[in-house]
């Protein structure tokens, strides 16, 4: 037997081929990473997908079925879709949170305007241009 055999063809109790599909996704220093794909899909499965896929693709989608298999061994009812659910529910009560501070800034920018609008040095006096050509503001509230 080869020493040098990938951890699939190590796992399946073959030899490993020059051109072996598992061999650069599946090393021999992780025999687990294989045998969470091959217990959930089984070897000939993983092989069929990453040989359809372009060489740029198989790396990402072998650790995807990994990551995939390992969560069903983990949880065989739900898998990942149990921490797919806990995420999107993460997300919702972020939206929500995020709405409620908006209200929250809203009206207190609702309030501030009221505030603002009641106070008779907001609006300047109006310009008599007959009477006077001076104006005469009182800042002192907009500064305490
Ligand atoms: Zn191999």
């Amino acid at each position: 037997m080869n020493s040098s055999r990938c951890a699939a063809c190590k796992h399946l109790r073959r030899r490993c081929p020059s051109d072996c599909i598992f061999s650069p996704y599946f090393p021999s220093n992780n025999p687990q990473r294989f045998a969470f794909v091959h217990k959930i899909y089984g070897a000939s499965n993983v092989g069929k997908i990453l040989q359809d896929l372009p060489v740029n693709l198989r790396s990402k989608a072998a650790d995807t079925l990994c990551y995939e298999a390992s969560r069903r061994i983990e949880d065989p009812v739900y898998g990942v879709v149990r921490e797919l659910t806990n995420l999107d529910e993460e997300i919702q009560k972020a939206h929500c949170q995020l709405a409620r501070i908006r209200a929250q800034i809203a009206v207190i920018q609702a309030r501030d305007e009221v505030d603002n609008v009641n106070n008779p040095n907001f609006f300047p006096p109006q310009n008599d241009v007959s009477n006077s050509t001076s104006f005469n503001y009182d800042l002192s509230a907009w500064f305490d």
